[in-house]
């Protein structure tokens, strides 16, 4: 089976993981600072904060952001579950915001109404999490502008863009949000197996999630409630949790860093080869807004609404015979059973709902080879011939 996304790991990601195995520290130690620093800087922002997961990186996020019970979170509904669940672990609320038909992002326009109808009702949000979803950055200058009236903290969920650019700078460089996250799952654009990160430029919000990661505990002085007893001494100011990343982990990422800017440029020449061989094939290809340069973590295609119903799961079981391992991404976060209890139902954000009863995503990732891309190009044509 072909899969929709995968990891590459070389022989010297292998020899950085070993050469931290063979030293003293394997947790807490040098590499992850340098990890921290390496990140940041590609990014063009001032701190990273690195943890055992994107989603930790968005709870820490939140919560760093004072987010807690009464607040709002609000997300797209095309997302992984994890970008709206962050607000549930603070005690939030949350909810959705439909998506923009063209990018598949939050939509501003839905986000500018939301917002005015909130005002009146005295319920706007205190975070908005938009998701750069495949990689593609959302209208972050739009979005930043109704943040500016209306005071909320903006996340950027980049869990899917790192090395993608927005209106010719990084993702990441935070000129537009408080927070931006990133997830180096093994699908993602680059990997520590599991690992997040969280960068920013407010050193006030990076010191404090880098307290949080650590059960809450500071060894400094200045952030004591009394003098230190010695210099043993430490002190937990506050409830925090164990999100750290390991030293193997941040030596893995680091390594694979190197290759963050090739990945990205094999990504989008794939891309533009399924642009190419689908354009005469009855789906849409994903639209590309001119201001943003896409990481390309996932390539959505879009059935035309002319296809029956039955398209999308046909050719989904179709192309899994044939050996390739197409996907959905995603199923919108407010049809999940956890969200219709908290009182969400089908009909809510219906852009969002018609996208995923069309959508199907290929394959990609940057070591696949022509003749794998050519197999699956082929199969989906017989699909829908
Ligand atoms: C993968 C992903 C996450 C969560 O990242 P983990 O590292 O798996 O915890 C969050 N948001 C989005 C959009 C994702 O794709």
């Amino acid at each position: 089976m072909i899969p929709y996304g995968r990891q590459e790991i070389t022989e010297d990601d292998i020899e950085a993981v070993v050469q931290v195995l063979r030293s003293d520290l394997i947790t807490q130690g040098p590499v992850v600072p340098r990890f921290e620093q390496a990140v940041a800087d590609y990014c063009g922002a001032g701190y990273g904060v690195a943890v055992n997961s994107g989603t930790s990186a968005l709870h820490l996020a939140c919560l760093a952001l004072g987010l807690g019970p009464g607040d709002w979170l609000w997300t797209s509904p095309i997302t992984f579950v994890a970008s709206a669940n962050c607000g549930l672990y603070c005690g939030a609320s949350v909810d959705f915001v439909d998506i923009d038909p063209h990018t598949y992002n939050m939509s501003p326009e839905a986000l500018a109404e939301k917002l005015a109808v909130a005002e009146q009702e005295g319920r706007l949000p205190k975070v908005v999490v938009p998701v750069h979803l495949c990689g593609q950055s959302c209208d972050m200058a739009a979005i930043r502008a109704l943040s500016d009236r209306y005071g909320f903290h903006i996340i950027e969920d980049a869990s899917h863009a790192i090395g993608g650019r927005y209106k010719g700078e990084p993702v990441g460089c935070g000129r537009y949000s408080d927070i931006t996250v990133f997830s180096f799952h093994p699908v993602k654009i680059i990997t520590t197996a599991e690992g997040g990160m969280a960068v920013t430029n407010d050193a006030e919000l990076a010191e404090r999630m880098d307290r949080l990661r650590s059960h809450g505990i500071t060894r400094d002085p200045e952030q004591m409630t009394r003098e230190p007893d010695g210099p043993w001494y430490y002190q937990q100011i506050e409830l925090g949790f164990n999100y750290r990343m390991t030293e193997l982990q941040a030596a893995l990422g680091l390594s694979q860093l190197q290759r963050l800017d090739d990945y990205i440029a094999q990504r989008q020449a794939l891309a533009e080869r399924y642009d190419a061989a689908l354009s005469s094939l009855p789906v849409v290809t994903p639209w590309q807004h001119p201001e943003t340069e896409s990481a390309w973590h996932l390539y959505v295609v879009r059935f035309s609404v002319q296809q029956d119903s039955h398209t999308r799961r046909k050719v989904f079981e179709d192309l899994r015979s044939t050996g390739v391992g197409t996907n959905v991404h995603y199923i919108p976060v407010h049809t999940q059973p956890h969200y219709q209890n908290l009182g969400f139902s089908h009909s809510d954000f219906p852009i969002a709902e018609e996208f995923y009863s069309n959508v199907l995503t290929l394959p990609l990732f940057p070591t696949m080879k022509e003749d794998q891309q050519e197999y699956i190009i082929t199969a989906l044509s017989e699909c829908l011939a």
